[in-house]
Parts: structure tokens; sequence; C-alpha cells
């Protein structure tokens, strides 16, 4: 078997890339401009059908923010009069107050926001939301 041909790109630091070249243009797939267009169409394609699964969701998946204490309230505050009005069990009840906990837990003492950078929260909690709807029993 032939060793990769290496990418003939050159890094920002100067070196020369070390990366396996593609085939069609000597580039790796850090430095070859075709494939980060198609990379781009399919994260555009996957964050289509990511919208589209959550559209068809019972509820309304991204309306619960996690980031503050404020917002984690305002979770509690809902699942209490869900359970008092009979329309959430308490089995379920508590798993959700269970994982809210946890999350209270991760601001720390004195944080009442989770994390500094809103942004990058909510971008991970998008990946995970994309993520597990695929995962529902539907
Ligand atoms: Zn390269």
């Amino acid at each position: 078997m032939n060793a990769p041909t290496p990418c003939s790109a050159t890094t920002r630091a100067g070196n020369s890339c070390r990366f396996s070249a593609r085939k069609e243009t000597g580039l790796c797939i850090n430095h070859d401009p075709a494939y980060a267009e198609r990379q781009l169409q399919n994260r555009q394609r996957g964050t289509r059908i990511a919208a589209e699964n959550r559209a068809r969701l019972p509820i309304r998946i991204d309306d619960f923010d996690l980031s503050n204490r404020s917002s984690v309230q305002a979770l509690v505050d809902a699942v209490l009069r869900l359970v008092i009005a009979g329309e959430m069990t308490e089995a379920r009840a508590s798993q959700v107050i269970r994982l809210l906990s946890i999350a209270v837990r991760n601001f720390g003492a004195t944080h009442t926001q989770i994390v500094p950078h809103l942004n990058i929260y909510e971008y991970r909690r998008n990946q995970a939301i994309t993520h597990l709807v695929r995962m529902l029993d539907r």
C-alpha cells in the first residue's frame, strides 16, 4: 500500500501541512476550499433537518432555557403548576426537578449564569438537541 500523499498547502505557522491530501486537489480537508463548501452545505442540511424534526415534536423543545437561574426557576414554577393541575405525573415531575437541580448546581455558588459565553452555551445546546432528537423513539 502506498503512503498517503501529504497536503501541498502551508500552515499559518509556515510549515508544510502534514495532513493527507485528497486525490482530486492535492489538498487536505482543512485546506481544500471545495471541501469546506461541501462541509458547510452538510452542516446547513443537518441544521435544516434538525429544525424539521423539532417542529414535529409535541412541545417546543427550544423554549427550555437552562442558562440562568431565573429561567430554571421558571421551569420549576411550570412543573409545579402542571403537577397541581394534574397535567404532569409526579414521576415525570421528579425526573425533571432532579435534572433542574443538576443545572442549578452547575451555576456554582456565586454565578447566576451557567457560562460567561452564552453563544457557546447556545451552540452546544443546539448540537445536543439535534443529536437527542435523532434518538427519540418515534
Ligand atoms: Zn492541509
